[in-house]
């Protein structure tokens, strides 16, 4: 149940209901909303119940992640970008970090486009393990020299727990990718930091899979938390990598106060699908892209036939630009 408290009499409320239910149940504040797992209104003192303009019993059990217990907008800052209320972010990049010259010269197209984010996996989650596995350390080293030459953040993904500490040395945001949606010692592990984390929908997971997955980062009290939508598997993933779920990205907004990013790269799994994809996240409302890119697709060490070549990508953020001067308009 989520007790919402008149602002006067809010501080006193709090302490009081922390006091009485916090032995055996879970507790969340937020402003004058306090979150008390497994309890009815019966439960309360007639004085408890007074304090209160409104008591709402019917709450998800990822509550942190709930618009019912945070209602406004979660919006995350790092050096370079604003993401969420209303900011939008692009985020762009190789799919791997392939060399310490690649992610450079990357980087320039990332910045030159306007983006604030560069991506680049260090550490990639192949479905065959005779793909390239990614360069690790040196990996994290070359694409944190690229995005402070241009003044970009970097995102990048961490795939195990014992990684945390490495990757967070070098990273602004973590990505925790699909296939690891639901590890939760990683989720725990990233829970504790203070950095935003990019959680991808797993390929399978309902929308309440991904916020309570969501909910494991912030009960360890990290949350700054972005949700990604990357495509879901469907009946039919023959001309698409994947199914983009679009109708997810007003929903997850509805349900959730954290930034929604939209992957279309992932979804679409070939280059020409990317930006049709790209454009109708934005239309629907997303708070940010995260885009593969690549100058070079055909030898490209992982998701080339994904990749936008620069030239490429530059016209798909005009258009992004397009249709987001147009909603802007549409206000
Ligand atoms: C990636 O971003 O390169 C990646 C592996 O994504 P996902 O986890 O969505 O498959
Ligand atoms: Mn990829």
């Amino acid at each position: 149940m989520i007790i919402v408290l008149h602002e006067e009499q809010a501080t006193e409320m709090i302490k009081q209901l922390q006091e009485r239910f916090s032995d055996h149940h879970q507790v969340f504040v937020h402003g004058n909303r306090v979150a008390v797992q497994g309890i009815a209104p019966a439960d309360l003192t007639m004085e408890q119940r007074e304090a209160a303009t409104e008591l709402i019993t019917n709450v998800p059990k990822a509550v942190q992640a709930s618009r019912l217990f945070h209602p406004e907008d979660t919006v995350i800052k790092t050096a370079h970008s604003i993401i969420g209320g209303g900011h939008f972010a692009l985020m762009a990049g190789p799919c791997s970090v392939e060399s310490a010259d690649h992610v450079m010269k990357m980087a320039a197209v990332v910045k030159e486009s306007g983006a604030t984010v560069l991506r680049g996996g260090a550490f990639k989650p192949r479905t065959s393990p005779y793909s390239f596995q990614g360069l690790g350390k040196e990996g994290l080293v070359a694409l944190r020299k690229a995005a402070d030459h241009f003044g970009l953040d970097v995102i990048t993904e961490v795939m195990d727990d014992e990684h945390v500490p490495l990757v967070e040395e070098f990273t602004d945001i973590f990505q925790i990718g699909a296939r690891n949606m639901q590890n939760f010692s990683l989720l725990k592990a990233v829970g504790k930091t203070n950095k935003p984390v990019m959680l991808k929908r797993g390929m399978s997971a309902t929308v309440d899979d991904i916020l309570n997955a969501s909910e494991y980062i912030a009960a360890g009290g990290n949350h700054q938390i972005m949700i990604a939508e990357r495509g879901i598997r469907t009946f039919d993933n023959k001309y698409t990598r994947n199914t983009f779920d679009v109708g997810v990205v007003p929903v997850l907004q509805k349900l959730t106060h954290y930034p929604v990013i939209v992957d279309p790269s992932h979804a679409a799994g070939h280059t020409e699908f990317v930006t049709p994809l790209a454009l109708a996240g934005v239309a629907a409302g997303a708070d940010g892209l995260i885009v593969e890119i690549h100058d070079d697709p055909a030898h490209a060490l992982s998701d080339g036939p994904q990749a936008l070549k620069p030239d490429q990508f530059q016209e798909m953020v005009k258009k992004v630009n397009v249709v987001r001067t147009a909603l802007t308009a549409a206000e």
